[in-house]
C-alpha cells in the first residue's frame, strides 16, 4: 500500500492577472475586459511600402492568420506569462504543438531520448513518422535520473512528460535539464497535467514547454488546442519551419475560448486536487484497490517542482475485479478519453489495449489491464468515492 504524505498538500495561491493583460488595445478597444476576438483571415496593408517594407521582413502587424492572428497572439502571451517565459506559439491541438516543436529541432541521424509511457500518440508520431524518416527515439525509465543522464550523451533532444501518461511517474527536472545543457540538449516538456499553476519547468531550466490546452487550460471539454512556449529564440526556429508550412494553426475563437479558461484555471485546479487528493487517499485504502498512481504520494525527487497534484491518477484494481462490469456500473463517472473539463472521467486500460493500430504505446509499456485511469472532475467529491466505491463492489459480484 502506498504511504500517504506525512504533511497536508498545500493549495498554490497567487496569480493574479490584471484587468485588460490580454489586449494592448484595451482603450482602443472601449476597455473591453473580454478579449475582443479578430474573427479575420487577413489583415490588409496600408499602402505599398507598409506591404513591401512587411515582406521584407518589417511588419506592422499581422499580415495573414495562419501567422498571427491577434485574439490568438493575446492568448500566446498570457501562456509565456504564466510559464515565465519569453515566447509561445499556439497550435491546434497539442499533438500540433508537439509535432512542430519536435520536427523543427531534430533531423534525420538525430536522436531523441523520451520516458518510458510517454502520451500514446507522442510515441505513434515518434514511431510513424519520425523512425521512419531517419530520426532515433530511444524510451528510459524517466524516474531513473542516472538512466536518463547516460542515455543523453549525442542526443539532440530530451522529451520530458512528468508525471507520465497513465502511470504518472515523476522526472526530476532539475537534474535532467542541467545535464541537458552540460551535453547541448534540448529538453522539451509535456506540462499538461501539471499546468503552469502547479509546475512551471522554465524555472527549472527545461527550455521548451508544451500543452495539450484541450485539457486543463480549456477546462470545459469543448476545445481542442496547444501550444508551445520557451526562449525566443528555440520559438522562432518553430516560428521559421514547422508552424507556418505545416500550417497546424489555432483559430480566434478556440484562442478566446481557452482565454475564458485561463481566467478561472488557478480556482478549477485548486477544486481538481482537492477532489483528486481525496479520491487517491480514500481509495488507497479499498481493499480491491491494489496500488494508486498518484503524484501526491511519492517522494520521488520529480515532485519538488510541483506546487499541488491534479486530479488525474490511476488505480490498479486487484483481479477479482471484472473491469467490463465495473465500467458499466459507473453512474457518475463517464467512460472517456482526454480530461481537464468539469466532468470526470475514466479509461479503463482493458478497453484500450487491443488496438487497430499495429503501432500502440499501451502495448509497448505493457499496461496493466487492471490499471484504471480516473479523472476527478468539478463534482462533489464524495459522490465520486461513493459513485466508484459502488461500482467496484458490483464488478466484484461477477
Ligand atoms: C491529450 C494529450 C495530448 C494531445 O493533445 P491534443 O490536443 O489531443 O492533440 C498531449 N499530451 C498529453 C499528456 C495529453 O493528455
Amino acid at each position: 500500500m502506498n504511504e500517504l504524505p506525512s504533511k497536508p498538500l498545500s493549495i498554490h495561491q497567487g496569480e493574479t492577472r490584471h484587468l485588460g493583460a490580454h489586449d494592448p488595445n484595451y482603450e482602443r478597444h472601449f476597455r473591453a475586459v473580454s478579449q475582443p476576438i479578430y474573427q479575420t483571415s487577413l489583415f490588409a496593408f496600408r499602402d505599398f511600402d507598409d506591404m513591401a517594407n512587411a515582406y521584407a521582413g518589417n511588419p506592422g502587424g499581422p499580415i495573414y492568420a495562419r501567422g498571427d492572428n491577434p485574439t490568438v497572439m493575446a492568448f500566446e502571451r498570457e501562456i509565456a506569462r504564466l510559464e515565465n517565459t519569453e515566447a509561445s506559439r499556439a497550435f491546434a491541438s497539442g499533438m500540433g504543438a508537439i509535432s512542430a516543436t519536435v520536427m523543427a529541432l531534430v533531423a534525420p541521424g538525430d536522436r531523441i531520448v523520451t520516458v518510458h509511457n510517454v502520451y500514446s500518440d507522442a510515441y505513434r508520431l515518434f514511431e510513424t513518422i519520425l523512425r521512419p524518416m531517419g530520426v532515433e527515439i530511444d524510451y528510459v525509465d524517466g524516474k531513473d535520473t542516472d538512466a536518463v543522464i547516460a542515455a543523453i550523451t549525442d542526443a539532440r533532444l530530451l522529451f520530458l512528460e512528468s508525471p507520465t501518461s497513465l502511470t504518472f511517474e515523476l522526472q526530476d527536472l532539475e537534474k535532467l535539464a542541467t545535464a541537458a545543457k552540460s551535453n547541448d540538449v534540448i529538453t522539451v516538456i509535456d506540462n499538461s497535467w501539471a499546468t503552469p499553476v502547479f509546475q512551471k519547468p522554465a524555472d527549472h531550466g527545461i527550455d521548451l514547454v508544451i500543452h495539450a490546452a484541450s485539457k486543463f487550460l480549456s477546462g470545459h471539454s469543448d476545445t481542442v488546442a496547444g501550444v508551445v512556449t520557451g526562449r525566443q529564440s528555440l520559438i522562432d526556429r518553430i516560428n521559421a519551419s514547422t508552424f507556418p508550412y505545416l500550417g497546424g494553426k489555432l483559430g480566434p475563437f478556440e484562442a478566446w475560448l481557452l482565454l475564458r479558461g485561463l481566467d478561472t484555471l488557478e480556482l478549477r485546479m485548486q477544486r481538481h486536487a482537492l477532489n483528486g487528493e481525496y479520491l487517491a487517499r480514500n481509495l488507497a485504502v479499498h481493499p480491491q484497490v491494489s496500488s494508486v498512481l498518484y503524484s501526491g504520494f511519492s517522494d520521488h525527487p520529480g515532485s519538488k517542482t510541483l506546487h499541488g497534484h491534479s486530479s488525474l491518477f490511476s488505480i490498479i484494481l486487484d483481479d477479482a475485479v471484472d473491469i467490463r462490469a465495473f465500467s458499466n456500473a459507473l453512474r457518475i463517472f463517464r467512460l472517456g478519453v482526454s480530461w481537464g473539463g468539469p466532468e470526470s472521467l475514466v479509461v479503463p486500460a482493458a478497453a484500450v489495449l487491443d488496438q487497430k493500430y499495429d503501432v500502440s504505446a499501451f502495448r509497448h509499456f505493457k499496461l496493466n489491464p487492471q490499471l484504471v485511469r480516473i479523472y476527478g472532475g468539478l463534482e462533489n467529491p464524495e459522490h465520486l468515492l461513493a459513485d466508484l466505491k459502488q461500482a467496484i463492489a458490483v464488478g466484484l459480484k461477477r
